[in-house]
């Protein structure tokens, strides 16, 4: 009995341990948008990590769309997907990258996403026949999520970003929830504004009033900034942080210098110049570790500092040209996986963002050869697909390394039945649903959900596992035989032509464990330097402190190829 006893208030006590209340960071952005608040997050994210808390991180977006999946990549950013499967905004990579962990769907929201939850619990009476209002029941179904991401994490921190700017229409229920948390549990609750302070090249000196502005439209919802970050080409001296401090209700300390960096990766660095965490750990009495644990972060940074030689990759797109700007936000992750392999190599990666429409013309083909690899990435329809056909038939040609990534892996299968098969009238139902060899088909379970024009959330998303043949390329970058990926797609390759395309020579050396559907395709290493495609989203899972094994591979091929 005694034992029995025991172990129940053992257990009690662990419970009560496990169920710590968190406290909440809520970052806001004041100005304009576009200044960094993202990474801004995520360095907080990480500074705080460092000092030995567990931190989760989320991210509020002010859409209608339920998730990022159905927005077009050149207006939102590329769309992130979490091993769960829940489609979301590139700062939720972010976040997973700088923290070095996997976050769930419960950490992304959107505007659509509260509604819908909220209007979905009317319908079921949990409301309990009271009248269902924007406001409290928006703010609260907001805040319901916050702390239930918290508890999931068991964290100690929970830090939420709201997206867009304060002062916009569509950001203000969001307000109202870190007014209503904040009201509850003063002392749980920090906001930090992430400003913008221009230095006018006719002025010739950085202005604050634009902050003081944005601090009293935030002012105006009821929520009051604990802390602000002044992001600006330079930093903010000693003169303007006081400035700021008395016109912005702030202490001193608590206005952090965020000049603009090379990279994104010293952010953390430099916030902690600042004390940004000591600042943050005082105001809400968390316990933290004197000394901030940032050595395998610098060790990264370091090294990123320190590469000698270049190595030279082309991505081959169609989501680059937006007016006169190249956005190479759409492929961020891919971007980022490419660096964090080749810093790990050594190497300078020198990315360069070229257009498939502009291969459609065969005689620009010849640019290709001043590059030591050439990936594909993801992407959907018809525009630039001859182009990107193009590419990989000269590429497998002339032995230049090659990755291709979901539609590059179908376009690559598609191209080696094309043009290695002979199979003339070959193409992917996708963009030709009449065409004779259907060598891409859509997936069994698609066929419906594309006939109800259900689209939102219904590809074939999140981590699925796949086996791996023993002696590939893959295997061996791998070092494994079994992996997990993140996947994010309609289609697959036609089971009917894989026996086919075997034989002549291209190898499936990943497969998913009932056998059905290909996961990875390439050509063995004695014919082709690297030419190698993935189902699903690798880059997903590269991290700063944990490079993708496959990435690395492709970059260390290249690099090797070319030198
Ligand atoms: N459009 C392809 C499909 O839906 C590839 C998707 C992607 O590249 N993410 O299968």
């Amino acid at each position: 009995m005694a034992t029995r006893k025991k172990s129940k208030t053992t257990a009690k006590k662990a419970k009560a341990k496990k169920q710590k209340t968190p406290k909440y960071i809520f970052i806001v952005g004041g100005v304009m948008s576009g200044v960094g608040k993202g990474v801004a997050s995520s360095s907080i994210a990480t500074c705080l990590q460092a000092r030995g808390l567990k931190v989760t991180a989320m991210k509020i977006d002010p859409y209608i769309n339920v998730d990022a999946g159905t927005m077009n990549p050149t207006e939102h950013g590329e769309c992130f997907v979490l091993k769960d499967g829940l489609e979301t905004d590139q700062d939720m990579g972010n976040y997973e990258r700088f923290l070095n962990t996997d976050l769930p769907s419960i950490n992304y929201m959107t505007t659509g996403s509260v509604y819908q939850s909220v209007i979905e619990k009317e319908r079921n009476l949990e409301y309990g026949g009271k009248c269902v209002e924007v406001v409290p029941d928006i703010p609260l179904e907001v805040i319901r999520r916050i702390k239930t991401a918290g508890q999931q994490a068991g964290a100690d921190v929970v830090q939420v970003e709201v997206g867009g700017t304060v002062g916009e229409y569509q950001g203000v229920l969001f307000l109202e929830a870190i007014r209503m948390m904040k009201t509850e549990t003063p002392d749980d609750v920090a906001v930090v504004m992430v400003s913008y302070l221009p230095v006018p090249g006719s002025i010739g000196e950085m202005k604050t009033k634009p902050t003081q502005t944005a601090v009293r439209a935030l002012n105006s919802a009821g929520v009051f900034a604990d802390m602000i970050i002044c992001r600006s080409p330079m930093g903010v001296d000693d003169r303007r942080k006081a400035k700021i401090a008395r016109f912005c209700n702030v202490q001193v300390e608590n206005v952090i210098s965020a000049p603009d960096l090379d990279s994104v990766y010293d952010v953390p660095l430099n916030f902690e110049k600042d004390g940004l965490s000591i600042v943050l750990c005082k105001q809400l009495g968390l316990p933290c570790k004197k000394k901030s644990d940032l050595k395998a972060w610098q060790r990264f940074v370091r090294r990123s500092n320190n590469v000698t030689d270049t190595v030279k990759i082309a991505v081959v797109g169609k989501y680059f040209n937006s007016g006169d700007f190249v956005l190479s936000d759409v492929y961020l992750s891919v971007l980022e996986a490419i660096k964090y392999s080749s810093y790990d190599l050594n190497l300078k990666p020198e990315i360069s963002y070229l257009s498939a429409q502009d291969f459609e013309d065969k005689k620009n083909l010849k640019q290709l050869k001043k590059f030591d690899g050439v990936l594909v990435p993801g992407g959907f329809g018809k525009t630039g697909i001859a182009g990107k056909l193009n590419v990989i038939e000269y590429v497998r040609k002339q032995g230049i390394p090659y990755f291709g990534i979901c539609y590059g892996m179908q376009l690559m299968v598609l191209e080696y039945a094309q043009n290695v098969l002979k199979l003339k009238n070959a193409s992917t139902e996708e963009i030709n649903s009449k065409a004779e060899h259907l060598v891409i088909a859509v997936q069994e379970s698609q066929k419906n959900l594309i006939k109800e024009n259900k689209m939102g959330g219904t590809m074939r998303l999140g981590e699925y596992e796949a086996k791996l043949k023993k002696g590939s390329v893959a295997q061996k970058a791998y070092k494994s035989d079994k992996i997990n990926e993140r996947h994010r797609h309609r289609y697959e390759v036609n089971l009917d032509y894989a026996g086919a395309i075997e034989d002549a020579g291209l190898m499936f050396s990943g497969v998913s464990p009932d056998g059905e559907l290909m996961e990875i395709a390439e050509l063995p290493a004695s014919d082709h330097p690297f030419f190698l495609g993935v189902q699903f989203h690798p880059e997903l899972q590269a991290r700063p402190l944990d490079p993708h094994p496959l990435f690395t591979a492709f970059v260390k091929a290249a690099y090797e190829t070319h030198s």
